[in-house]
């Protein structure tokens, strides 16, 4: 039971002892009928559901306080409205794995703020901005997910941050949890040129029907999902649990090349096809469809093996579709094409460009998503004296401003650069994303915003002739939340020897990974670590040896 204001707050239910894994007892899955929780999580998912916490954050926790606050709902059920804690300053990462989440927890939330398909109005922007400004320290990253991400929140502001939020259209519901979080949709949907078919009307369906509705809000784990038109391929549809890629059928015209399984983290995958070709129409049945299958057959008994990845490696692709058309739709999908080769290998829409009814987009590069609610309100403020009124996030936290006519493009490229927001930026600012990194995040271990963006100031520095499309992430422990396994290079924090013997922040090495159709994880080189410190010289030392080295053509 989760407390009332009449109970005081409960430890967490403890997880279910360890026992050894047997095929006979299978892995939790609720269509073989194990409903019994075999951990902690699926315990306080059962005791009651994720988004219910909601109605205690408005009249309990908000009225109360952060002590009031139930220990399974903070550290649980608040993630299905978008609030996770955030790390207590001055831990340092060496303190990351032995302290007690407790000890970690601030007072101060992160809040998650989701954008599907990364369509925002400037309305929307500046009360994001706002926001920002009022509540959140200034804070407002821009993720790679399309989501803007607040730090700093009080418990007591919640309710009125949710209202202003919902005034205009946004919201944090299932932003975070074991749900379906944000659909990412390509930036440039129903504007691009080279557009073959815009998935809008499929993502406003999908979040009318899904998101929010308690049939999906106990998931085995997080949901993510995309849906692009763009022969960019710009939503890195390969990581996602479902993704809805366009094609053209010979026969049936533009429609969705479905994609399901994937996932970085530990124990990477790449999605795979399921070989069909569905139309705009049929993509939200197919995604409930899939969304339906995780939530039945999906790993509840061990948390790392709970993605809708593991059930795809255990099925394979035509088991999964023979269930998906056999069990959930009835009837039988077409056969399909997978999409082409992308021409360009940049797939985030920076710098100026004609949309389909002769007007511009011009995308832009903050260094590694870091805006803050000034910025965001000068950007709103910036579209609309422009003409524009709709902007848009990139899954590479990126951001785009649309509807400009031509002659306004000059001094809306002049505006933003003179915010420090380069439409014409170097491969480095264009191509390096960073997470959280242990300013905020409680599962950190090194330092990673503030290192990318020195990083790129010095690399821009050394290599000023440097071209070629080149990607940097950096992960601040062990997990994936930037990527670092399909980066050119991939830097995965932790703690690594210096030449003097003494643990100081660095990061493992990962390289040649890639997103595309050439997509595939980076090589781990065994022993190849660096220290902060060492940062800019070891990538410089990488760049010059590839452009001195590398073959035509080579990436
Ligand atoms: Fe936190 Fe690790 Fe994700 Fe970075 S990769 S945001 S440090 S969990």
């Amino acid at each position: 039971m989760v407390s009332t204001a009449s109970t005081p707050p409960q430890k967490p239910a403890a997880a279910a002892p360890r026992r050894k894994v047997s095929r006979h007892r299978g892995e939790g899955q609720w269509a073989k009928g194990h409903y019994t929780p075999l951990n902690g999580n699926e315990q306080f998912k059962k005791d009651d559901d994720g988004l219910n916490v909601r109605t205690r954050i408005e009249t309990i926790y908000s009225k109360a306080g952060f002590d009031s606050i139930d220990p399974n709902d903070l550290r649980g059920r608040m993630r299905w409205w978008g609030l996770y804690t955030q790390r207590k300053p001055g831990i340092d990462g060496g303190k990351t794995a032995i302290l007690e989440p407790e000890e970690l927890d601030d007072k101060y939330f992160m809040m998650r703020v989701r954008i599907d398909g990364g369509r925002l109005s400037t309305q929307q922007l500046r009360v994001i901005g706002e926001i920002s400004q009022e509540f959140a320290r200034g804070t407002a990253d821009l993720t790679d997910r399309q989501n803007v991400q607040y730090h700093w929140i009080r418990i007591e502001d919640v309710p009125e941050i949710w209202r202003r939020l919902e005034a205009v259209g946004l919201s944090s519901t299932e932003a975070c949890g074991d749900t379906p979080r944000v659909i990412l949709g390509s930036p440039v949907a129903g504007i691009a040129e080279e557009e073959i078919i815009d998935g809008t009307p499929a993502i406003e369906e999908i979040y009318r029907r899904i998101v929010g509705n308690k049939d999906f809000s106990n998931l085995p784990r997080k949901f993510k999902s995309a849906v692009s038109g763009s022969p960019l391929l710009d939503v890195a549809h390969e990581i996602n649990d479902i993704a809805f890629v366009g094609v053209e059928h010979p026969e049936l015209g533009p429609g969705f090349d479905v994609w399901v399984g994937g996932g970085l983290s530990t124990n990477p995958k790449l999605g795979v096809r399921l070989g069909t070709w569905v139309s705009l129409d049929d993509v939200p049945d197919v995604y409930e469809g899939v969304i339906s299958i995780f939530r039945d057959h999906g790993f509840r008994r061990l948390r790392t093996r709970a993605r809708l990845k593991f059930l795809v490696a255990d099925w394979g692709a035509e088991k999964f579709r023979q269930v998906l058309e056999d069990e959930y739709l009835l009837r039988k999908l077409h056969d399909g094409p997978a999409p082409e080769q992308p021409v360009e290998r940049w797939r985030d829409h920076v710098g100026v460009h004609r949309q389909k009814d002769g007007r511009y987009y011009i995308g832009f590069a903050p260094r590694v998503g870091r805006v803050d609610g000034t910025i965001l309100t000068k950007i709103a403020q910036l579209a609309e004296d422009h003409g524009s009124g709709r902007l848009r996030t990139t899954a590479e936290q990126k951001m785009i401003v649309l509807d400009i006519t031509e002659d306004r493009v000059d001094s809306v490229v002049a505006a933003l650069e003179a915010l420090d927001l380069r439409v014409t930026p170097s491969p480095f600012r264009r191509g390096t994303m960073a997470c959280t990194g242990i300013e905020y995040c409680k599962l950190a271990i090194v330092e990673t915003k503030a290192r990318a963006a020195s990083l790129i100031d010095e690399l821009e520095r050394r290599l000023p002739e440097f071209e070629e499309p080149l990607t940097i992430n950096l992960n601040g422990c062990p997990n994936a939340c930037a990527r670092i396994q399909v980066a050119d290079i991939g830097l995965k924090g932790q703690l690594v020897l210096d030449d003097d013997g003494n643990q100081v922040e660095g990061y493992q090495v990962h390289l040649g990974g890639a997103l595309g159709l050439e997509a595939g994880f980076g090589r781990k080189v065994r022993g190849l670590k660096v220290t902060s410190s060492e940062l800019p010289d070891y990538v410089e030392r990488v760049v010059r040896r590839f452009e001195a080295e590398r073959e035509d053509g080579e990436r």
